[in-house]
């Protein structure tokens, strides 16, 4: 049965806001896959977030599965998050000196995920480029190794063929090359090996031909900025393999950290990285990043060793408290890891069930909290690799996209992005997102 399409939402404000943003901010936003590019229309502006909910600057209410790109597993605004915020709030914004929270949360984090030292940062971005400067300084080698598809923030070397943003253009085309940006050089570009994810032969043999040559390995241990992707236990294998030739191996759980098990992907897949990047949950909204490992590689960080790495707003204290507040929740709450991957499948099955009654093909894959439903005709879970990826159908994506914002429910705006669950989705949320998802597939016949 065929469902109206729903009466539009207005959007002047979003659209006037959008307008005066790109005369004065490139592009209009500050993170580029929030301007709508491979999904066309107006982005939204957000004027509040509440629980699973954005309000725009038109007072129309979004159901939200991106959570603000990973940091709200808690949803927004949490009570909890904002008084701890509050609270620190009384003391002072930043002090450039330490103070007891870093402390606090230093050692919260080396309990839940066990490395010895953790470094405070301010971005994801700052938290691999520095774990890769100290694997060099570590090893005194100059080679890093990265996958096709892999996101790991935008420092120079690490935007040689990249995911997330990264993967689709203006015309939601595929653009991955490397390097994957205007503006770095080839020089840098030059010392990131590329191989193919998920493929342990084509890993053991970059290794076998240049290993001596590698500083540091360093992968997504579940891929969220291809869309999902989830390693084989042969590539897990492979990876750890890499350090029977000296190299480190570098878990970026920038995405993964907290939000597929309290010890992380890490955790979860039983890894055993060299080295450990975070953000987004760590901070708890507010901007953190953080790398740590065993004492011996990290007291190669200045002040301790030769490695330089500072930062005049890391440690901030209203930053640590939205983490420490956030952990502890999530610390506080272990049955929440189980309600997450409850939702996030059963919201797996009924998208299934919605593609499948309206003839759309899609391919599923999901984990703990995370799912990308590639417009593809292929078996749930067979896309392995960025190529499997890549061959998606972007423009049944965007309009399925449309479909679903037009109806309350704001999905990631890209094919090659994971959705984020959070605490507070529950059975209200999961039918409203599978009643707009059955007519957003009927849209598409
Ligand atoms: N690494 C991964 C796996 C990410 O998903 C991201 C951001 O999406 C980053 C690094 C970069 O983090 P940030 O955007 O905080 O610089």
């Amino acid at each position: 049965e065929l469902q109206a399409a729903p009466t539009p939402a207005p959007t002047a404000h979003s659209e006037a806001l959008f307008a005066r943003a790109r005369a004065v901010t490139p592009g209009g936003v500050n993170s580029p896959v929030r301007a709508f590019r491979s999904v066309g229309g107006t982005p939204r502006f957000i004027a509040r977030a509440d629980g699973a909910y954005l309000t725009d600057a038109d007072g129309t209410r979004l159901l939200d599965y991106i959570g603000s790109w990973g940091p709200m597993i808690l949803g927004h605004n949490h009570p909890a998050v904002r008084e701890a915020i509050a609270d620190a709030l009384q003391y002072g914004t930043s002090f450039g000196a330490p103070g007891e929270r870093e402390v606090l949360l230093a050692e919260l984090v080396t309990r839940l995920t066990g490395v010895d030292r953790v470094r405070f940062v301010s971005s994801g971005t700052e938290a691999t480029m520095s774990a890769l400067r100290l694997a060099r300084g570590v090893t005194g080698r100059k080679f890093i190794v990265k996958f096709r598809g892999n996101y790991h923030g935008h420092a120079d070397g690490l935007l040689v063929e990249a995911g997330s943003g990264l993967m689709t253009n203006a015309d939601g085309a595929l653009g991955a090359a490397a390097p994957s940006s205007a503006g770095v050089p080839e020089e840098y570009a030059g010392l990131t090996l590329v191989s193919e994810y998920n493929d342990p032969a084509a890993l053991d043999a970059l290794m076998a031909a240049r290993g001596s040559e590698v500083a540091a390995v360093i992968f997504e241990p579940v891929v969220g900025n291809a869309g999902v992707l989830i390693p084989t236990p042969e590539f897990l294998a492979a990876l750890h393999r890499v350090k029977t030739h000296g190299a480190l191996l570098i878990a970026d759980e920038v995405m993964t950290g907290f939000r597929l098990s309290l010890g992380g992907a890490t955790g979860l897949l039983g890894l055993r990285p060299d080295l450990i990047c975070w953000g987004k949950i760590i901070g708890g909204g507010l901007p953190v990043g953080a790398y740590g490992g065993r004492a011996s590689v990290m007291d190669f960080v200045s002040p301790q060793g030769p490695v330089y790495q500072a930062g005049t707003l890391s440690g901030n204290p209203l930053a640590m408290a939205a983490g420490l507040a956030t952990l502890s929740a999530l610390k506080a709450d272990p049955d929440l890891y189980a309600r997450l991957g409850a939702y996030t499948t059963a919201l797996a099955d009924g998208l299934r069930d919605a593609a499948s009654a309206a003839g759309v093909p899609i391919s599923i894959n999901h984990i703990g909290s995370m799912l990308t439903a590639f417009h593809l005709d292929a078996p749930d879970g067979s896309v392995r690799t960025y190529t499997d990826a890549a061959a998606s159908d972007t423009k049944a994506f965007a309009r399925w996209f449309q479909g679903m914002l037009g109806r309350g429910v704001y999905w990631a705006p890209s094919q090659f992005e994971s959705i984020f669950v959070s605490g507070v989705h529950g059975d209200a949320e999961l039918n409203a997102t599978l009643d707009a998802a059955r007519a957003a597939y009927l849209d598409l016949r």
